[in-house]
């Protein structure tokens, strides 16, 4: 059921700007793979793909499924799938020319004649991947089935946005060494936002590099980016607003209590709409050009502001996000997480409006 009480505002002009703050950093030639994983990080991967299709070169997310709605909604570009292929949907990689990552030996068996693939190696991250050692045992599995078209390798760096802690070196090193067995016209990648942003950027580049979040314009560790800015805003409205005496309470266990006499708000978003209840008492909301806390526990689907002494009409907006004046890496520092999980738990239902 979409829900209207909110308004989400992506701006693509933003994004934009965010993609031309990533290709700054490459060397030219290097090919940008954009992550719209999850729904763009939950910013509509129809819409953020259609904006970005003749801006970047290919395409990644983590289900076949994602593949197919790119291609239903007409975007050609190349389309690098993350998961292992799955039985019910072996098919799809030709027929809708999705490419299959390969992250184990015994998935070269499965694939239907004509599948498109890379391998994807583990380097040190621990999560899909082939093994170093399973090197040759994949290349004769590879050899087996000249049907298929093998066309690129990869891996995935689990601490690039931290450059000074030598892993994501480790990981390269590993990862030389293995793609020094394979011919060497296959496409080669490596880097999520933390790679192309890292100090040794360019050592990690190769072909393509998959940045996601930073399109989003939030950076992947602590280390401030100064040129990418958060495309989404979220706003909401005053639905009533009632005056509170000195020492009442407000929302859930009464975790707030008024100072002195004053109006509050009520806003109509909550925990079941993506607002972490962890927040409560927490963030601030925009109204107009001044912050007013939020106050008291988070509820399902209502928030209170403390309006102190002032007393907005009902109706007038209220931003929770905004910009770089209030962003999700801001959420994120104050619920303990990282703005990729506030972002992609923003609800679907909430309806995503784009701005040029
Ligand atoms: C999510 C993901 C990325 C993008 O990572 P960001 O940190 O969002 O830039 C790149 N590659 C793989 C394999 C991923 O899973």
């Amino acid at each position: 059921m979409v829900r209207l009480n909110s308004k989400i505002t992506i701006h693509l002009n933003k994004l934009e700007g965010n993609l031309n703050a990533i290709k700054s950093r490459l060397r030219s030639g290097v090919k940008v793979m954009a992550v719209v994983k999850d729904e763009a990080y939950g910013h509509g991967l129809i819409k953020i793909a259609e904006f970005l299709q003749h801006k970047v070169d290919w395409f990644c997310v983590v289900f076949a499924e994602e593949g197919k709605v790119l291609r239903e909604s007409g975007i050609k570009n190349p389309v690098l799938v993350f998961e292992t292929p799955q039985k019910n949907k072996l098919g799809w990689y030709k027929e809708f020319g999705l490419t299959a990552s390969v992250a184990d030996p015994d998935v070269i068996e499965l694939l239907e004649a004509g599948t498109d693939f890379h391998v994807n190696f583990d380097t040190g991250m621990h999560r899909l991947g082939v093994l170093p050692h399973q090197v040759d045992e994949l290349k004769k599995k590879i050899e087996s089935r000249p049907d298929l078209n093998h066309t690129g390798l990869y891996t995935h760096f689990f601490k690039s946005e931290i450059p000074e802690a030598g892993d994501t070196s480790d990981q390269l090193e590993v990862f030389k060494s293995i793609i020094s067995k394979f011919r060497d016209d296959l496409y080669v990648h490596t880097s999520n936002s933390g790679g192309v942003f890292s100090s040794s950027h360019q050592d990690l580049q190769f072909d393509g590099v998959r940045p996601g979040i930073s399109l989003y314009g939030y950076e992947p560790g602590e280390a401030l980016i100064d040129d990418i800015n958060p495309i989404i805003d979220w706003s909401s409205f005053l639905m009533q607003v009632k005056p509170i005496k000195k020492g009442e309470t407000v929302s859930y266990g009464g975790r707030w209590e008024a100072p002195e006499d004053g109006f509050i708000g009520v806003v109509p978003v909550g925990y079941g709409h993506g607002l972490f209840r962890i927040l409560s008492n927490k963030i601030k909301v925009l109204i107009g050009e001044r912050y007013y806390p939020q106050i008291g526990t988070i509820t399902m689907d209502f928030i209170m502001i403390d309006l102190g002494q002032d007393m907005p009409e009902p109706g007038t907006e209220v931003f929770l996000l905004k910009g770089n004046d209030l962003t999700a890496g801001d959420w994120a520092r104050k619920a303990g997480t990282i703005p990729y999980e506030i972002v992609t738990s923003i609800k679907e239902s909430l309806v995503r409006e784009y701005k040029d």
